[in-house]
């Protein structure tokens, strides 16, 4: 395989405008409180209003002030002429034959004459969960040579609030909110909720985002609201070695890490911001991550790309370089995408590798395709869009309405 010589980042292109009237979902407690005190809210009063406002907001995922009957009619209409309850707006909707459910959102607020900003969310339905993958930017400045996103210019970090909104969406769809009706075109998990764990592995890198990702994880773990248990969120990095850390810390849920390869000079082609942060450091950062333990372990993320990275010779490597590391290891068929240079390993090639980490000790599950038929990918939804006609634009929309 070529190595021309990638750049490890891009520039990013504009900045966040916010709308002119904000929307109070995604907000964290703080940013609540602070916004009842500026329009008056006395300050005896905002601890007890931010409560109010988060039952309705994340318990119960209301899209209009009237709907809350406990906040005052005054205060209602108060909130209701300076604020909205908007979500970002879902531009296609696509559901696969098995299950899988993409979603290409439309963020809110200025964008300079330039197009919309959008990104994707992607829900993957199983017997006995349901996991949303999220994004955290538009775009990515990384340049991972397998990955879609990968090839897209990056336009911004996404805000908190943006990151929350697209589990808000997803919940929105699926009916998941106490007392709301579930669609009746998919796979829906059996239990209450619908959306049981989170991954951030949507567009992005989190961890160049880290304080909008931790804001928003925040937001989406807390008991009173939406409720999803930091060992149901993991956030993957394709390895940016300083954050790691703080990830742990100050969010402390599950972490991922893109590995790919074993060898420094495979991985610096694989993923160019190896050349900043080789293997080793990355590894000494995950033997540091606050709180990992075998009940704890990490994810080691293992793309299968044939003739690359897929030889017995890189399994027996993987599990010696991972010794003495609480870690699992997922290993990921390479979902190929239009001009991609690479292609996924045979499955008897994948069944080899996996037997290899198998025999070390680690369950080696390895993830299944799922909505290949709707380029469940990341990063693909957005890219088929960007090609199509103002037209053909309008007629997605339009089938994604009336679905
Ligand atoms: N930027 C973060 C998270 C988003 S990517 C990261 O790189 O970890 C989420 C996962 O999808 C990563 O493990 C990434 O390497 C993997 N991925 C990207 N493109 C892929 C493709 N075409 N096929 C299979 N996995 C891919
Ligand atoms: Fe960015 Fe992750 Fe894709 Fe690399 S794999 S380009 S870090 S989204």
């Amino acid at each position: 395989m070529a190595s021309a010589a990638l750049p490890v980042e891009k520039a990013p292109l504009e900045r966040y405008v916010a709308p002119e009237k904000p929307s109070l979902v995604g907000l964290t407690r703080a940013q609540l409180g602070a916004l009842l005190g500026a329009i008056g809210v006395p300050e005896g009063q905002r601890k007890m209003r931010v409560q109010q406002l988060w039952h309705w907001i994340y318990f119960r995922g209301v899209t209009a002030f009237d709907a809350m009957t406990s906040v005052s009619k005054e205060l209602r209409a108060e909130l209701g002429d300076r604020f909205t309850l908007d979500r970002p707006e879902v531009v296609v909707e696509q559901v696969s034959v098995d299950g899988t459910r993409k979603w290409l959102l439309r963020l809110p607020g200025e964008t300079q004459g330039e197009r919309p900003h959008e990104v994707e969310c992607v829900y993957i339905p199983d017997t006995d969960r349901g996991t949303l993958c999220v994004s955290s930017q538009v775009g990515c400045t990384l340049t991972c040579s397998f990955c879609h996103t990968g090839t897209q210019r990056f336009v911004r970090n996404l805000t908190a609030d943006e990151i929350v909104g697209q589990v808000m969406v997803a919940r929105d769809r699926l009916g998941d909110w106490p007392g709301a009706t579930r669609p009746t075109d998919g796979v829906i998990p059996a239990g209450e909720r619908c959306v049981t764990n989170i991954v951030m592995m949507g567009m992005g890198e989190p961890l160049y985002n880290l304080d909008a990702v931790r804001d928003a994880l925040l937001v989406v773990a807390d008991g009173d609201g939406i409720a999803i248990s930091k060992r149901r969120i993991t956030l993957s990095t394709s390895g940016v070695v300083p954050m790691i850390e703080r990830a742990g810390a100050e969010i402390g849920c599950m972490l991922a890490v893109s590995l790919h390869a074993v060898r420094d000079d495979l991985r610096n082609e694989l993923v160019p911001l190896n050349r900043k942060y080789p293997i080793a450091q990355l590894l000494d950062a995950c033997r540091n991550y606050p709180g990992a333990s075998n009940a704890k372990r990490i994810t080691f993320e293992y793309v299968m790309l044939k003739g690359v990275n897929d030889s017995i010779d890189d399994a027996k490597a993987l599990v010696r370089l991972l010794k003495g590391i609480p870690a699992k290891i997922n290993l990921i068929p390479f979902n190929p995408w239009p001009g991609s240079k690479y292609e996924c390993s045979d499955w008897e090639q994948i069944e080899r590798f996996s037997q290899v980490v198998f025999d070390a000790g680690y369950a080696s599950p390895v993830r299944t395709p799922r909505g290949r038929d709707i380029l469940a990918a990341c990063g693909q939804l957005k890219s088929a869009s960007e090609k199509l006609s103002a037209r053909e634009r309008m007629a997605l929309r339009a089938m994604a309405m009336t679905e």
